[in-house]
Parts: C-alpha cells; structure tokens; sequence
C-alpha cells in the first residue's frame, strides 16, 4: 500500500492502540490529542510524591494485553511488570464484617460457603458457567465487527447468544444460584465497572466473574499509567508522530469523504480519520448535522453510563485494614442503583470502591504515606459544584472512617476531587459520564454506535462507545476490530 495519512483523534487506549496498529499496516499515523499527556480517562496525576491513576486501576485480562503486543513481536514484559494481586480484593460489608477473594479457589469457596449452605460447591458450578461464557465469547464475539442485524442474527448467534443468557437479566441469573446478598453482590458489583445496574445488564455479563475469579486481579508496577507509557512508547516505535495540547476543532470534509482534521495549531490533512474521543462529542460537534450519523436525538435516547465523584488523597499514615481494592456494599444497594439509572440524585447511601495501590506499591506515595483513590458511581448529567461534592465527599469519608476505624482525613496531605464538570471539561464527555453507553442488552454488540460511519467513507471509530465496549481491555479490542476493518477497506 502507498503510505496513507491516518489522524487519530485522541489519546486515550482506544486511539494509542489503533495508532500502532495503524502504523503495522503501513499509516503515516498522527494522533491529535486535547490534553497534554496520553492515556485519556487513564490519565495520571502526581503531586507532593503521590501518584494517582486517575482512572482505570484494575488490570484485567491480561492475555487481552500481551496479544496486543504480540503482534508487533514485542514481548508485554520488555515495557512493564505485572504482578498478581494477593488478595484480588476485599469486601466491606460492615467494619465488621469483611471478606478477602484471591487466587485460591478453595478460600473462595470457603467465603461462600459462610455465606449460605452449598454456597461453596454453587460458586463452583457459577464459576463454571461464566468460563464456559468468556471462552465462547472471546473466540465468537468479541473480535467480530458488527455490520448489520442480519449478520448478527445468524443461526450460531441466535444457538450460542441464548447459551450465553443473552435475554435474561443478571441478577435473576445470579439469584438462581444464591439467595444470599453479600454472595449476590459480590458477583454484581462489577456491572457498575461496565456502567450498568445488574438489573439491567444481560446475564451474559457473569462472565465477568471468571474474569476476577479465575484470570485474576492484576498489577502493572508503578501504576495504570506505566501501560499508558508503554503504549505510547511502542507507538513511537511505530512512527507514530503525537501532537499534544492539540484539539479536534472540526472533521474537514470534501463530498462524503473525510479529507482532514482542523485544529486550532492548523489543519492536518488525512486519508482516514479515526476518531477515539468521546463518540457523541465528534459526531454532534465535530461534523455538521447531515454528515452526523447518530445525531443528538440519538445520544438523548440511549442509556448513558455513570459518571462518578472521585477523590485523590495522599494520606500521611499507612492505613492497614486497607488491601490495593475495596469494595463497600451496602445492605440496601438497589437505592443506589436506582438514584444512578431510573431517578437520578446523587446517592445517600453510596456503596463505592477505595484503591490504594501504595499497599503494593512503594514507589507510588512517600514513605509511611498511602494514595488512596475514592470512587462513588453517580448518574451522569446530574448538577455539579463544588458545594456538592464537598457534601458527598463528606458524607462518603464518615462512612469510611467508620469502616476502616481510623481518622483518614485529620492526615490529609493532599486531596483533589474529581467530578462531572471534570470529565466534560476533560474529555468533552457527554453529561459528565465517565464510562460512555451503557452495556445493557439493546446496547450490545451490533446495537452499539458502529465502528464505521454511516455518512462518510472514511470514517472511523474506537473506544468505549464501540462494540465490544467499556474497560481497557475492550477498548484495546475495538482498536483491534476498527483497524482490520480500515486495513481491508482502504488497502
Ligand atoms: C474512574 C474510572 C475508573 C475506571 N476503572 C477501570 C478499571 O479499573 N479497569 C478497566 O479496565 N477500566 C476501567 N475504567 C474504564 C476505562 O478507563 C475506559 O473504558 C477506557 O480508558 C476508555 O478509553 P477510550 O480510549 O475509549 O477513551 P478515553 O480514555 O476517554 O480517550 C479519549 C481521548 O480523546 C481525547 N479527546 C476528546 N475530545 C478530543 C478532541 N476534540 N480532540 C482531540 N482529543 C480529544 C480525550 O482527551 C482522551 O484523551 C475506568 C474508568 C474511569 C473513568
């Protein structure tokens, strides 16, 4: 192929990724990227000696990462260590009562089998199931690209979609195995990680415990933001040229082609766009209203994922009932569910996750000091202000206190908060969300916004909006499926 000109909008995993895999296939490739450093939503902050992974810190499946490098002939563990996680992750349900998984499977059991009777040998039998659902998913779904109903459709889907519970809804699958909420919940929380309530995500989603279960919880040393590095790294390696501080201002058109991308340092001129910003964004503000495929009246019907309140603190005291992932539930989580999706309000009675990665980690805070990363789901699109937040944050750090029975806050160093007006200052989010469409079944697979425009030839799209959907790993798969598509289309 003579050298092509591909503009990748956006730096996020979605656009790193394609940008390599660009390149592999002979792209001139140029990423433009509105912040000043990669990694989008994953981006990281530092102050004081504290280093946070603003966003994701969960590494998980990781084959998903080491294929991705294996296909430039790099080996994953040239650019960054990975440990495993021991535990996994903790679950608070009370101060009291607080339950480790981890990598041995007899333990785990064990903690369901406290839960309820039998609940040893049904986690057994569950975890089965969702392994069955993984691997057929990964070898049949994942990295497929949806083009049509039809295609969708086929006989094989239609036989393995209903194998994989694609109708139901998870909580009634999982409540076919345990009656027991804190067993429930344990096999749920990781909806709202996909932006969804368990009452509304299909039950396929289970496989999400083999993800935890059985592939385990991993560590890149030094943080989230060392894969972000590497990635940008092999990038360069590839010859990908990055232009940072450098919005899209606009997607420049000649006909039902995309000719280029403007910005406010100039225009670049591109055989191919593809864009990994936020979906909704580029379509209604990058191109005008005839050359949108999904308009806003689109946007304004879908089922938006959460946004969040975050805090970063850097706290000056080891805090040692604290693993690297907690999880508080509450007893009544369907509140909470239901002030995120069916009537917005930010939540009284918030469950939310804590990560403090300098329990594995000494190099991510000072010494004797813990960066811990507080993160309460919210609906997106709710109002948002300093006096806000400060009131949640308050709230949220009562309850914590009172869980891990010690003042956090009487040893703060450094504290940011972290908001809807945020992600759309940052990442021209739509309503704030953090976490893009949420996964529910009429916005799955084919029923996600396409990887292709449907108006312009040249046109294309990565990241959390896309199928296979939201989390780094799928992100990094829709990179993968977008570009074998333009490689096949514009070779
Ligand atoms: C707080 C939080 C915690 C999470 N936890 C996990 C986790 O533990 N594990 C996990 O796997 N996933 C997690 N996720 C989800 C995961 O982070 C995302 O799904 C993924 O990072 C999204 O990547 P992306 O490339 O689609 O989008 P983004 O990361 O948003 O990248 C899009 C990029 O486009 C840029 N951009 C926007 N507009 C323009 C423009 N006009 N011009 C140029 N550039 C533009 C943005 O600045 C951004 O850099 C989490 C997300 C959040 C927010």
């Amino acid at each position: 192929m003579a050298e092509k000109n591909a503009v990748v909008v956006g730096a996020g995993f979605g656009g790193l990724t394609a940008a390599s895999l660009l390149a592999r296939q002979g792209f001139r490739v140029t990423v433009l990227e509105k912040n000043e450093m990669p990694g989008g939503r994953a981006r990281v902050w530092e102050k004081d000696g504290f280093i946070f992974d603003m966003g994701p810190s969960w590494y998980l499946m990781p084959e998903v990462f080491e294929s991705f490098f294996a296909l430039f002939g790099r080996n994953l563990k040239d650019y960054y260590e990975l440990v495993k996680l021991d535990p996994f992750y903790r679950v608070f349900f009370s101060p009291q009562e607080v339950v480790d998984i981890n990598s041995d499977a007899a333990h785990n059991k064990e903690v369901f089998a406290g839960f309820e009777e039998k609940g040893g040998e049904r986690l057994s039998s569950y975890l089965d199931m969702a392994r069955y659902k993984y691997d057929t998913a990964m070898k049949e779904f994942m990295y497929v690209h949806y083009h049509s109903l039809k295609q969708f459709m086929n006989r094989r889907m239609v036989t393995e979609g209903l194998k994989l519970d694609l109708l139901s809804p998870l909580d009634a699958h999982v409540k076919k195995y345990f009656q027991d909420r804190r067993a429930r919940q344990i096999l749920e929380y990781a909806m709202v990680f996909l932006g969804n309530s368990p009452y509304n995500a299909p039950a396929l989603y289970s496989l999400m415990s083999h993800v935890d279960f059985n592939l385990g919880v991993w560590y890149p040393w030094g943080g989230m933001g060392q894969v972000v590095r590497a990635l940008e790294k092999l990038a360069l390696e590839m010859g990908v040229k990055f232009h940072f501080n450098t919005p899209a201002a606009g997607i420049i058109l000649e006909g039902n082609r995309v000719v280029g991308v403007s910005t406010p340092q100039g225009d670049f001129p591109a055989d191919a766009v593809l864009v990994n910003a936020d979906y909704p964004h580029a379509e209604t503000e990058l191109l005008p209203r005839h050359k949108q495929s999904y308009p806003r009246a689109y946007w304004q019907k879908k089922v938006i994922a959460p946004s969040m309140l975050l805090a970063y603190l850097g706290v000056g005291k080891r805090i040692d009932r604290l693993a690297h992932h907690n999880l508080y539930f509450t007893e009544v989580w369907g509140n909470h569910f239901r002030q995120i999706f069916d009537q917005p309000a930010w939540p009284e009675e918030p469950c939310y996750y804590v990560g403090c990665s300098s329990r594995t980690d000494s190099t991510v805070a000072p010494r004797g000091c813990e960066n811990i990363f507080l993160l309460i789901p919210l609906a997106a699109g709710l109002p948002d202000d300093p006096e806000i937040r400060e009131k949640a944050f308050t709230a949220a750090m009562d309850h914590f206190e009172e869980l891990v029975g010690e003042s956090i806050r009487d040893s703060l160093r450094v504290k940011r908060l972290y908001s809807l007006e945020d992600f759309s200052r940052d990442y021209n989010a739509y309503r704030g969300t953090a976490l893009g469409l949420a996964h529910t079944l009429k916005q799955t697979a084919v029923y996600r916004p396409a990887h292709k425009s449907r108006k312009l030839q040249n046109l294309y799209y990565t990241g959390q909006y896309n199928h296979p959907g939201v989390g780094v790993p799928m992100v990094i798969i829709s990179s993968r499926v977008v570009t074998d598509l333009m490689g096949k289309d514009l070779a």
